[in-house]
């Protein structure tokens, strides 16, 4: 194909998420990725689902396997000053509540129903270009050793933090390294707790979470620049062990260790989303600290927005591609906002003394034991509503 209405670079959820959403309004999208699709099928990232993401999943016919093999949590326990407290995130939101479900395999259920439905993907695409981008785009890329040109009207720079359309605009990047990264262990045991436990220790945070049964994901605070030799199994357990509370309601089976990785913690944003017919999306547009578990809900959020902008462009309402940049962006920095005061809240940061960590264990604290607080964290944790009607009645 060398003409089609909107380019889509990048197949990861806020890609493959347009792409469903601008074949539900009729408009036409091709998908270009850079690696093999068995790669972006096995990418363990991301795991907790807002409500609104799987709403829309649903909305869409895509949420099948999901709703089969999801893990619902209706609650959150928070573990400070040596006590788990549990916020009940159902009762707080009038019953809405996070999905655990691996981002892998929401990638394989887009993929599937995507190339089921016969519409294209091609992977393992190099060298992408773009060149156009005022009135009359094209996408030029290196494809099993050819090289081919793609034209259309919109290009959706969906390629992620490490992607090239961001280079493409001429905004400002706002960023800012947290002091802390990291340290992610993917285990063969089963989760411990049938909530997500957030742990602020006072030698650092810690994150018990889960993908599946017998697979456990979890997370302990390092310094940026984390010798990962430094951290064998052992040091790895016991660490866990201390600042997750094992023994204190928790029990923490040691199992094979099957994945390390390291995570900076940073928050970027590019300002303004577009620039000409070029408009970017998910972690291509900003990075959320993780966390709050955002950056893949975001991506999502973004999708819905661009989708409508395109769908409202395509029935003749171009004004709204004007619109998504500022829409998106209001939701981007409430959004970075919470991720970072969730981040330091919960984190041991440098030079902090004993009165801050006291001053930290009273905020949370108050998270847990006022329903107010506890209700306005619980609404930004388990998702706010989309930002636009998308298209069913847009
Ligand atoms: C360890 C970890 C844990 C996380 N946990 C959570 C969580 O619990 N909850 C949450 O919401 N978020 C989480 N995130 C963040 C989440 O994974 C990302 O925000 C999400 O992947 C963003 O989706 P995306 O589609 O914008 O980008 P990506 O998922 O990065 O997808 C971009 C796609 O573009 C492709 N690409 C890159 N360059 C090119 C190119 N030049 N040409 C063509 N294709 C290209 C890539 O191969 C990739 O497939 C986590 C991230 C990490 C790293």
């Amino acid at each position: 194909m060398t003409r089609t209405q909107v380019a889509i670079v990048g197949a990861g959820p806020a890609g493959l998420t347009l792409a469903h959403l601008l074949r539900r309004q009729g408009v036409e999208a091709v998908v270009l990725e850079r690696r093999t699709r068995a790669h972006v099928e096995s990418r363990l990232r991301a795991g907790v689902l807002e409500q609104p993401t799987v709403d829309l999943l649903r909305e869409l016919g895509l949420a099948a396997r999901l709703d089969a093999e999801a893990m619902t949590h209706r609650g959150v326990r928070l573990r400070f000053a040596g006590a788990t407290h549990r916020l009940d995130l159902s009762g707080l939101t009038g019953g809405r509540a996070i999905t655990i479900y691996g981002q892998h395999e929401l990638v394989k259920d887009l993929i599937a129903a995507r190339l089921a439905d016969g519409d294209p993907i091609l992977f393992e695409v190099d060298e992408v270009e773009l060149s156009g981008l005022d009135a009359d785009p094209v996408v030029r890329y290196l494809r099993h050793g050819r090289r081919r040109e793609l034209r259309c009207s919109i290009v959706a720079g969906a390629d992620g933090f490490r992607g090239v359309t961001r280079g493409y605009l001429p905004g400002t990047v706002f960023e800012q390294l947290q002091p802390f990264a990291w340290l992610g262990i993917l285990a063969r045991t089963a989760p411990s707790s049938d909530e997500l436990v957030y742990a602020a220790h006072e030698d650092g945070f810690a994150l018990h979470s889960m993908r599946g049964p017998a697979l456990t994901r979890q997370y302990v605070q390092v310094p940026p620049d984390v010798d990962v030799a430094a951290w064998p199994a052992e040091r790895i357990w016991q660490t866990l062990r201390r600042r997750l509370g094992h023994g204190d309601g928790l029990d923490l089976p040691v199992g094979p260790i099957l994945d390390v990785t390291v995570a900076a913690m940073r928050a970027v944003v590019t300002e303004p989303m577009r620039h000409g017919r070029l408009f970017l999306l998910g972690d291509a547009a900003h990075i959320v600290p993780a966390t709050g578990a955002k950056g893949l809900n975001l991506a999502v959020a973004d999708a819905a927005a661009l989708s409508y902008a395109i769908g409202a462009w395509a029935g003749g309402a171009p004004a709204e591609l004007d619109r998504y940049s500022s829409r998106c962006l209001d939701r981007v920095w409430r959004t970075q906002r919470f991720s970072v005061w969730l981040s330091q809240l919960t984190h041991r940061l440098p030079g902090e003394d004993a009165v801050d960590r006291r001053l930290r264990e009273t905020a949370l604290s108050e998270l847990v034991s006022c329903p107010h607080t506890g209700a306005a964290f619980a609404e930004r944790y388990v998702g706010q509503p989309l930002p636009t009607p998308w298209w069913w009645n847009g």
